[in-house]
């Protein structure tokens, strides 16, 4: 698609004299490119008829315009309108309103959803001038913090403000669905015919104000393979700190969209090479750049195996659970902080703990990490080191276990990386799938093993202690 993007970007360019007066926005009639009705939600299409019939104007933006012209599919559909999230929320009975620094309204349709937001004015240049509001729309509901990055972002405009503080110049376009035109507000088209990310206006200014986008741009430079172009490159290194202002929980989403959406060993990479990964995580980047390794666990290896392991699922289209990709991100650490317990005199089982609670504690001033993620974390981790203990009934009791199924394959990533485990990946691949008899006969096997450190020769029956001790955290026993 991108051949025919090129004459579509000739024909739009040569609509003017000279493409340094370039008079935005160009209008590329429906006869002019490749993007039809036809490509897009037939939900996404009902709300802007709904909207364009009650009066107002939308248009599809962002992602959904980009990603078609780019030949990829897009992920979601956002509308954006001259309505009032309000005005579009008493339009669609299947709607509600969300957000607070960002207010908008998702129109539900099933399990798809269509984001509906305003046009929006630049609050940075509104802040200055409260008393003149350029349009009717414009409300007063905008702040920054001391860092000067936007808290909320509601203050209205028109569709040419809209266009100038959206991040990137082709995530500026908008396409009209009463004439099916595509209206290129700030070189988007150009750009994507160059492959390149461009900020729109002063990069500095635009990360300070949102710091997330030194984050999207290098998610779309993975994503789509494009450059970062050298203006909107260049202040990232120095203002990646400012990531550290941003909520732990808004972070948390941007890591899944950056590193589980299919391009994470590329988008990994990225992040390290312009000193964003540390902000993220800082642990783990701290490790890396101390070259820690074991002979049973190189981190950098066994990251890039758990990446890759995820982009492959993503790819051929199966599902992926982010507590996977963190469980991946954070076991380096895991590991070190274990290894330290365990060296002060404390337990192998306590100490996995204890470095469990630890690393997340860490993590969470970062990156939020919801129960609901935390917990299967912590069971991975745990399997870890039950899944080489499989005497007796231990083996059939850890196959019914809910996380059976992702401790194994976190296992096999060990593997892969180059931790050496005797073939434990491979006795559990033939165990899940064996017959009741080869089960039985793969545990015998197990249980004539001379090294057996754990065998049930040397187990002792348990005694249960009267200590004080603190209560062992438990995982899943
Ligand atoms: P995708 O959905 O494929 O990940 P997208 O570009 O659609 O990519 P969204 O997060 O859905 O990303 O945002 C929709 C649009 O909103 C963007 O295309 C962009 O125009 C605008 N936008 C999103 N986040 C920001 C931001 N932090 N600053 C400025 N504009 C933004
Ligand atoms: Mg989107």
């Amino acid at each position: 698609m991108l051949t025919g993007l090129k004459s579509l970007v000739r024909k739009a360019t040569s609509l003017f004299a000279s493409p340094k007066a370039q008079t935005y926005p160009i209008v590329i009639p429906r006869s002019d490119h490749s993007l039809s009705r036809q490509d897009l939600s037939p939900n996404a299409v009902k709300v802007l008829y709904r909207l364009n019939k009650a009066g107002y104007d939308a248009y599809l933006v962002g992602g959904c315009v980009r990603d078609h012209l780019i030949g990829i599919e897009p992920k979601d559909f956002d509308v954006v309108t001259n309505a009032t999230p309000e005005q579009v929320h008493n339009i669609f009975s299947n709607s509600r309103l969300i957000g607070r620094r960002f207010k908008l309204v998702h129109v539900t349709f099933g399990r798809e959803i269509i984001e509906v937001s305003t046009f929006r004015a630049n609050s940075a240049q509104d802040d200055d001038d409260d008393d003149t509001p350029t349009t009717s729309l414009k409300g007063k509901d905008s702040a920054r913090s001391a860092h000067g990055i936007v808290l909320r972002d509601n203050v209205y405009g028109s569709i040419e403000e809209d266009a100038e503080r959206r991040d990137f110049t082709f995530n500026a376009l908008y396409y009209n669905v009463q004439d099916f035109s595509i209206h290129d507000f700030c070189g988007g088209l150009k750009d994507i015919e160059l492959r390149q990310i461009r900020i729109i206006g002063d990069a500095r200014q635009r990360y300070q104000e949102d710091p997330v986008r030194m984050l999207r741009a290098i998610r779309f430079a993975g994503k789509l393979g494009f450059e970062i172009e050298a203006e909107t490159a260049a202040p990232i290194k120095e203002m990646a700190h400012l990531l550290d202002h941003i909520p732990p929980a808004r972070l948390f989403e941007e890591v899944l969209k950056l590193l589980g959406s299919g391009n994470g060993i590329e988008t990994y990479h990225l992040l390290r090479q312009y000193g964003l990964f540390r902000y993220l995580f800082p642990d783990t980047d701290a490790l890396l750049q101390s070259g820690w390794k074991r002979n049973d666990i190189d981190p950098e290896a066994f990251i890039l195996q758990g990446l890759k392991n995820t982009d492959d699922r993503i790819q051929s289209g199966k599902t992926t659970a982010p507590y996977f990709l963190y469980a991946v991100l954070l076991w380096p650490s895991v590991a070190l902080r274990h290894e330290e317990f365990q060296a002060q005199g404390m337990p192998a089982t306590p100490a996995l703990h204890q470095a469990a609670n630890m690393v997340l504690d860490n993590q969470v001033a970062s990156t939020a990490i919801p129960r609901r993620f935390s917990t299967p974390m912590r069971e991975i981790w745990d399997m870890q080191y039950r899944l080489p203990k499989r005497y007796g009934k231990r083996a059939f009791l850890l196959l019914e276990h809910p996380r059976f199924r992702a401790g194994f394959d976190f296992l096999l990533i060990r593997e892969l990386s180059g931790t050496e485990l005797d073939g434990l990946g491979d006795w559990w691949e033939k165990f899940q799938h064996g017959t009741e008899s080869q089960q039985r006969e793969l545990i015998k096997s197990i249980d004539n093993f001379a090294n057996d450190k754990e065998g049930p020769k040397k187990r002792r029956p348990r005694r249960r202690k009267k200590s004080n001790a603190p209560q062992r955290e438990t995982f899943d026993e």
